[in-house]
């Protein structure tokens, strides 16, 4: 068992209350340790690593240099101190607007298919204030892009003036100015792929089978009873976490919630909470799912790892890996420093 969430307990809530049931996926909850057969081939990374599926940040982080992702899950942390205090607290910033929208509880689970279960009930509870015109802040997402199944969180939707499904991703900076482009590059990638996975889950992708047979969870699993009491507070009777798949299957399909019109990046700064700037992100459908095969190419061990070209090879100044990388060492230090400019 394991607890999820912060906040009130159970059994306080009102109609007009907003459930947010919280669970980040811990890499337990990724990976499956049951029916796994015996390996008579090379493994892929996502065998290696026993992921059934990737978030969607694993893919953004991946753009910005694949062997330093690669690195971040084999060695021991190297995050400097403030990195992780900045990291700290861009989740406090990132609470703190959820609040201001969504009631929190507390939710023991007793499986994994009430872990997802959660997810899933978040999101079913945003699909009515989405229909009636609100704006919804962490909204899960869930989808397949090559066969392999992502999930990711939608920092919030809004509706704009002109009536467009809005996504704002917010991203807090310790320093007060601006991301470099390559920066920015990586958080375009993010808010693309939340754009695609949302739209095939409102266009009727997102079938329950397709849940069940790639993170390998039991339909007929029975739901644990907090999980039935909330989604009973919600208006939706369940047993199985079969029965959970249709319902959001059927209100995903059914709700004529549109696609995302508009993407867009808040920067700012986190010592004074001020904005430094906001970024409009163009979508380019094919761009984005080429650049996703690419990145999963990797994971499905259809081709070995790869750190960054020569032309962004400035990125390994300030990487925590740059003395023990192997891409470095045999691609990048085999030419003069001048074509470098290192
Ligand atoms: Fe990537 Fe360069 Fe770091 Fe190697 S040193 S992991 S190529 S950024």
């Amino acid at each position: 068992a394991s607890m999820a969430g912060l906040g009130s307990e159970p059994g306080e809530l009102s109609d007009s209350e907003l459930l947010l049931l919280l669970e980040e996926p811990g890499d337990h909850l990724r990976g499956s340790p049951v029916e796994r057969p015996p390996q008579k081939r090379a493994q892929t990374p996502l065998e290696k690593y026993y992921l059934t599926y990737l978030c969607v940040t694993d893919l953004s982080t991946q753009s910005w240099c694949e062997q330093q992702m690669v690195y971040g899950r084999e060695l021991p942390p190297l995050q400097a101190p403030e990195t992780v205090v900045l990291l700290n607290t861009g989740k406090s910033i990132h609470l703190a607007r959820e609040l201001e929208v969504h009631d929190v509880v507390k939710v023991h689970t007793t499986s994994k298919e009430d872990s997802w279960a959660i997810k899933i009930l978040n999101l079913l509870s945003v699909i009515p204030v989405l229909q009636a015109g609100g704006c919804v802040r962490e909204l899960p997402v869930f989808g397949v892009i090559e066969d392999v199944f992502l999930t990711g969180i939608i920092d919030e939707l809004c509706y704009s003036a002109k009536g467009e499904l809005e996504l704002r991703e917010l991203k807090t900076r310790g320093r007060p100015f601006m991301p470099s482009g390559a920066q920015k590059k990586r958080d375009y990638f993010q808010v693309c792929l939340y754009k695609y996975i949302f739209d095939a889950m409102v266009q009727g992708q997102l079938k329950p089978d397709v849940i069940t047979n790639h993170i390998q969870l039991r339909p007929e699993q029975p739901l644990g009873s907090q999980i039935r009491e909330h989604a009973q507070k919600v208006g939706f009777t369940v047993t199985s976490f079969g029965d959970l798949l249709e319902l959001m299957y059927l209100n995903l399909t059914l709700s004529d919630i549109p696609s995302i019109d508009c993407l867009k990046i808040e920067y700012s700064h986190q010592e004074s909470n001020t904005l430094l700037g906001t970024e409009v992100v163009r979508f380019e459908e094919e761009k984005v799912r080429e650049k996703a095969q690419n990145y999963l190419a990797y994971w499905k061990g259809q081709r070995e790892v790869q750190g960054v070209e020569i032309e962004e090879a400035w990125k390994c100044q300030s990487c925590s890996y740059s003395e023990i990388c192997d891409w470095r060492k045999k691609r990048i230090l085999t030419l003069p420093n001048s074509v470098l400019h290192l």
